[in-house]
């Protein structure tokens, strides 16, 4: 028996115009995820696609478990192909929903006919679907307000296709189509999050992470860069521009006032981000900062921080209790990778106590003391791509 991915599309459903754009992005992300898994045939026909392995090696259940973090997919069913011909329907239904009918209470065929060249009409399919199961399977009952099993039949083009009970898909929009933004990423748990948030609304990632060696280790940056693998099973591959941060901060902590040092490092952050951003084509900045959360998170810090900066700031998780971000963290499995141990360069100078209501003025002023706008240059010039 030959089976076949039925993918059924998200939200991009709704943008009429845009249609092709999506379905066309939707599709090559998908069959670059799947790449590894055998040789597919991927098209879409009726707001859904379809994944059709062209040999008997290939990894369905691989297929199906990446094809569940593509972004633009409300939901996945695993079906049966079989031939438009009723009896030919009804054993491949009995055999290939054995296991699911047998363990089941109540069930429901729904059937649709696209092809309306199939002799039998909907009603009819169902009903002699739903008769032969009935026969065949003693346990179960017929519900058709909220059946435990929802068989379907689908009469389309070129075969007929059976299944049941699809898993949910990723949601969103497929990633790509909403452009390009550059994430700040730490090793911490609200940026991978973060980054999770926005390639789900279908931004393409690019990612930018600041180091402070020998105060942060090569441990450190390793972190970083599998989070932006494990983020990366969603958003696709991410690049991350590795920006050396060390003589930024001794510079910081040579010349300015203790108190904001977090803030005037922040600044740098923003601003080496922007540069980093516009050469990587990126529209917009990303952040995990959440409102206050930390000091540096309070309105005014957060005023202070992007002061300067031209790029939109996206900052997903603003809103969010550390709780809930944490959630998403685990399920998107970041979160072990995240508590890792290992130290970021903003705890690496902490001061003890920092401003929470800083004025713009005051933080302008001290960073006079320093040549930014040379500190950024060289760092930037040193940046390594991985
Ligand atoms: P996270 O959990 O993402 O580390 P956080 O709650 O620890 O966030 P901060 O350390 O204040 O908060 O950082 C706020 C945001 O600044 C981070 O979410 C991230 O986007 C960015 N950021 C912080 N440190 C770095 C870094 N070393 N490299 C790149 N971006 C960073
Ligand atoms: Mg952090």
């Amino acid at each position: 028996m030959k089976e076949i991915l039925l993918l059924k599309l998200g939200e991009l459903v709704l943008k009429g115009l845009n249609r092709g754009n999506f379905e066309k992005r939707l599709m090559k992300n998908l069959a670059w995820r799947i790449r590894n898994f055998g040789e597919f045939k991927i098209y879409c026909m009726q707001s859904t696609i379809y994944v059709d392995p062209q040999s008997e090696d290939c990894d369905m259940d691989a297929a199906l478990d990446a094809a569940s973090r593509v972004f633009g997919i409300v939901n996945i069913s695993r079906a049966a192909e079989v031939e438009k011909d009723i009896d030919k329907i009804i054993s491949v239904s009995k055999e290939y929903l054995r296991d699911t009918l047998s363990n089941a209470k109540t069930f429901k065929v729904e059937a649709k006919r696209s092809d309306k060249s199939f002799p039998k009409k909907s009603p009819e399919i169902c009903f002699e679907v739903g008769s032969a199961l009935h026969d065949e399977f003693e346990n179960i009952e017929v519900d058709v307000k909220n059946p435990e099993v929802l068989v379907k039949v689908e009469i389309r083009d070129r075969a007929a296709y059976v299944h049941a009970n699809p898993i949910p898909g990723a949601g969103g929009l497929p990633v790509g189509i909403n452009g390009r933004a550059a994430i700040l990423l730490s090793g911490g748990i609200d940026s991978p999050v973060a980054a999770y948030m926005m390639a789900k609304r279908g931004v393409e990632l690019f990612g930018i992470h600041f180091f402070s060696y020998p105060y942060t280790s090569e441990r450190a940056k390793e972190k970083v860069i599998e989070l932006a693998r494990l983020v990366g099973k969603y958003a696709g591959n991410i690049k991350i521009a590795m920006v050396p941060f060390t003589k930024i901060q001794e510079e910081i902590r040579a010349n300015c006032k203790e108190e904001y040092f977090t803030l005037i490092m922040r600044r740098f952050m923003m601003q080496i981000a922007e540069r980093v951003a516009r050469e990587n084509n990126c529209g917009a900045l990303i952040t995990g900062e959440s409102l206050g959360q930390v000091a540096s998170q309070t309105m005014e810090a957060l005023g202070v921080t992007e002061n300067g900066i031209s790029l939109p700031v996206l900052r997903p998780v603003i809103g969010m209790d550390k709780e809930e971000i944490v959630g998403i963290a685990r399920r998107i499995n970041t979160f072990e990778t995240s508590i890792l141990p290992y130290e970021d360069c903003c705890t690496v100078f902490t001061p003890k106590h920092p401003r929470t209501k800083p004025k713009l003025e005051n933080i302008l002023e001290e960073e006079k003391k320093l040549p930014f706008d040379a500190l950024c240059c060289e760092a930037i010039e040193n940046i390594e791509i991985i």
